[in-house]
């Protein structure tokens, strides 16, 4: 039978009385509660249940449409999907959100009350995991075959409570009530395979192949979560995969009659997919961390390959039909994965199979900082994924012949692109086996790719002169405009029509507005509004006060030490001090927002989260600056509480070390929503520099060749802390303790880093500059046409960062793919 919308209860999602009577029903028939006894959760769960049914028809005939157009297909594959709430952006992609807003007031509830009682899906860390999302969102409204991979982690990025002025961490159990957006596809499950050993025989043709065997298995269960796209025409799929005992294991001991040890054995390895590492800049090497990548690498491609398989005869058309996109090094065990596959299973000779897989691939490189490169030991490779390690070898074997045929002699060139590091004690670099095994690798910002190709990845440039490419980062427009901003979004529809939405580069309509007056009067409003109401929400919930027409100067993004958190508290304490020695003339009042998350195990960038506290108790408790300065720490800094802040912004600190954020996302973000950066040249900040003109935005500190050229000739600095009483006053009042008078050393360490260590991250290099930035900042904020001028200029020119204009050079550029309409 072909599934039609006539036989579904809501025959026009527009028509509000089936929309009314669908609601009820699913109170009462799905969550089985009386509709005079309900909570909030009751008519949250019983709503979002409509809105999937809605969704699903949806993608059955998205999924269908691609079926009979035999389309190309992208997969995205991601150990993170930052995706956060779904209610509203639900709603207003599939265009029925004033509906259902009146249908709730009906019965008495506020929609955006109720959305509150949506749990966060925190399956991401930060900038990785909300590109994943992003970009599934711009797949769908561009309706591409686009399809995400990843893990239904249990647990998602903790949450964050700062008590006594440190972060403590909270489990983040957000499957505790269900999640109503997943469907549960218990027969689709997949065998996934660990340890064992590997046999070498000979077949009937003479060939050598080899046989994975006696190995401990896992199955991987599937949960689909349908992805609409703006419009609602397109309804894509993310399919997260959660580990299941297998059968195999659970009979072993239930046959030698031991029940409890049995059912231990089960909750071992369902415990595979329990919680997301919260950690995306530290590599360390953790068995668990290495069995999650293949887990879910594997069910994946084993999907991929069936549904290829349904309609296909052989391999060899698989890279006109499939595209896999690796997010980052953690899935690139796919490479030797499909080899493996391709060989073991299906017989296709080594050649053929390479020739696939890299066709098939591509991979994007997220960082240059090495720490965060993802290397693995040969030990645990060989104890874990015996086959893939003999594939690894091979693969390597033969890109250094091919290497050394090209590059005779070259030694030295054969030890550094090596895939195997020998010298730190035998192990992968995952990067260059992402590299050798993807026909296509990009970097996330034009600076980032430029330095990838120039230094970590030189050798491979030169070895693939055509393997390289830029594809700067974007964020999806609807999320976080649309959404978030639903004031300037009205004003912006209101003045240039709603075209924006999908075609963000339409904002460009907006230039000559700056130069109307009553225009910028209104924009003025709408962003004191978002103010005002951010303002009352850290007032409900920090029970803080803070001055509304105060300027709001926000640094929110993981706490890390390149991301210079600690240089923006150097110029906060300076300003504090300039107000106590009355030496800050006539100075613009500011809020300093703060807010993010510290891995759990990273002690310095815990430590700056107490100093940003304790500092912003010292300044509160003083009546010298009562009225003019102000800092606040929020908690939890998630996808929901970026929503909540980003609108309200007016200055956005975008400070990285040089050279050391790859793009970034959060200054796209801000900057669309009316904020003006001060920033560094890093990331995709110089891009944002070369959209807005430079005469918008507020450029301070060395470049990355300039730190380069300091390093070279030996940083000092102490050099800085000398030369500057301010700087050295600011350290100082740190390393003495005037901020922690409990506890005097509290923040030496800090300090320690800063002079004693080296500075890595070239703080005092920029603090004198970053410093004098700040009070051409206060100087614009003084003249409130002349800022808003520059604000309205950055929204109109920053429509080019939109996730839509990123994916669609992917598609054009690495997949091949063309839209399915
Ligand atoms: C966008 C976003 C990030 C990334 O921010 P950056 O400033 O680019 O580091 C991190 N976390 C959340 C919740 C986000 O929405």
């Amino acid at each position: 039978m072909t599934v039609t919308s006539d036989i579904y209860e809501i025959s026009n999602p527009k028509d509000i009385p089936s929309l009314r009577r669908a609601l009820v029903n699913r109170l009462i028939y799905s969550i089985g509660k009386d509709p005079v006894e309900t909570n909030e959760r009751d008519w949250f769960f019983a709503l979002a249940y409509v809105v999937r049914d809605l969704l699903t028809l949806r993608w059955m005939e998205s999924m269908r449409r691609y079926y009979l157009q035999d389309a190309k297909r992208v997969y995205y594959l991601s150990m993170e999907f930052l995706i956060g709430r779904s209610l509203v952006n639900s709603l207003l992609n599939i265009g029925c959100y004033n509906e259902f807003k009146q249908v709730l007031e009906d019965v008495g509830l506020n929609l955006d009350e109720l959305a509150e009682a949506e749990e966060e899906a925190a399956l991401g860390n930060g900038g990785l995991g909300r590109l994943a999302a992003c970009y599934l969102d711009s797949l769908a409204t561009l309706q591409l075959p686009g399809f995400g991979y990843g893990i239904r982690y249990e647990f998602g990025m903790f949450s964050q409570s700062i008590e006594d002025g440190y972060q403590v961490e909270h489990p983040d159990n957000w499957l505790r009530y269900g999640n109503p957006w997943e469907f549960a596809r218990p027969d689709v499950l997949y065998r996934v395979q660990f340890r064992g050993r590997v046999v070498e025989y000979r077949e009937s043709d003479g060939e050598v192949r080899y046989r994975w065997i006696d190995t401990e298995d896992v199955m991987a269960m599937a949960y689909d979560i349908p992805v609409p796209g703006y419009g609602g025409e397109t309804v894509n799929n993310l399919r997260l995969w959660a580990a299941k005992a297998s059968r195999d294991f659970e009979l072993k001991y239930f046959n030698e009659g031991n029940y409890i040890k049995a059912v231990e054995q089960k909750t071992r390895s369902e415990n595979l997919s329990k919680v997301l590492y919260p950690d995306d800049t530290t590599q360390m090497g953790r068995q668990l961390r290495l069995k999650q990548e293949y887990f879910f690498v594997s069910a994946s491609l084993q999907d991929i390959l069936k549904t290829y398989s349904a309609d296909h005869r052989g391999f060899a058309a698989l890279p006109q039909e499939v595209a896999v996109q690796l997010n980052d090094t953690h899935p690139s065990i796919a490479i030797p994965e499909l080899m493996r596959i391709l060989m073991d299973e299906y017989r296709v000779p080594w050649h053929e199979a390479w020739n696939i897989t890299v066709q098939t691939f591509s991979y994007t490189n997220h960082t240059l900082l090495p720490e965060a490169l993802e290397v693995w030991s040969v030990r645990l490779f060989e104890e874990l994924l015996p086959r893939h390690l003999h594939i690894i070898y091979e693969i390597n074997y033969r890109f250094l012949k091919e290497v050394s045929e090209r590059f005779p002699g070259d030694l030295d060139l054969i030890r550094r692109v090596s895939v195997v590091d020998e010298e730190h004690g035998s192990r992968l670099r995952m990067s260059h086996l992402a590299i050798i095994g993807s026909h296509k690798v990009n970097g996330v910002a034009e600076l980032h790719s430029r330095l990838m190709k120039t230094t970590i990845f030189r050798d491979f440039d030169r070895i693939f002169p055509d393997r390289f490419v830029n594809i700067t980062n974007g964020i999806t427009p609807r999320r976080w405009l649309n959404q978030a901003n639903r004031d300037l979004a009205a004003l912006i529809t209101e003045s240039i029509g709603s075209g924006w939405v999908t075609d963000l580069e339409r904002l460009r309509e907006l230039a000559p507005l700056a130069d109307d007056a009553a225009f910028r009067e209104r924009f003025r409003a709408v962003k004191l509004a978002n103010k005002t109401r951010l303002a009352a929400l850290i007032d409900k919930r920090l029970a803080i006060r803070i001055d509304q027409t105060s300027l709001f100067d926000v640094q929110v993004k993981r706490i890390h030490e390149y991301k210079r958190q600690l240089l923006n508290v150097l110029h906060v304490i300076t300003r504090y001090n300039r107000l106590r020695s009355g030496k800050s003339g006539d100075i613009v009042p500011r809020t300093v927002i703060f807010g993010g998350k510290a891995a759990p195990g990273y002690h310095a960038a815990k430590l700056i989260i107490k100093l940003i506290n304790d500092v912003a108790k010292a300044i509160d408790r003083d009546p010298a600056v009562d009225g003019v300065l102000k800092v606040v720490f929020v908690p939890d800094y998630n996808v929901s509480r970026a929503m909540e802040i980003i609108p309200a912004v007016e200055l956005s600190e975008q400070i990285s070390t040089a050279g050391m954020e790859a793009s970034g996302t959060g200054n796209m973000k801000m900057a669309v929503n009316g904020a003006i950066t001060i920033g560094t040249l890093d990331g995709a900040n110089i891009e944002i520099r070369e959209h807005v003109g430079e005469e918008n935005i507020f450029i301070f500190g060395h470049t990355a060749g300039q730190l380069e050229e300091l390093r070279r000739d030996g940083y000092d600095p102490w050099r800085y802390y000398r030369s500057n009483d301010e700087l050295k006053l600011a350290l100082d009042m740190i390393a003495t303790g005037y901020f922690s008078p409990d506890e005097p050393d509290r923040f030496k360490s800090l300090v320690d880093s800063l002079l004693r260590d080296g500075d890595k991250f070239a703080v005092l290099a920029d603090y004198g500059s970053y410093v004098a930035c700040q009070e051409e900042v206060d100087r614009l904020y003084r003249d409130p046409e002349a800022w808003t001028r520059k604000a309205i200029l950055n929204v109109a020119h920053c429509g080019w960062f939109s996730s839509d204009r990123a994916v669609r050079e992917y598609a054009e550029r690495i997949w091949d793919i063309p839209t399915c309409r």
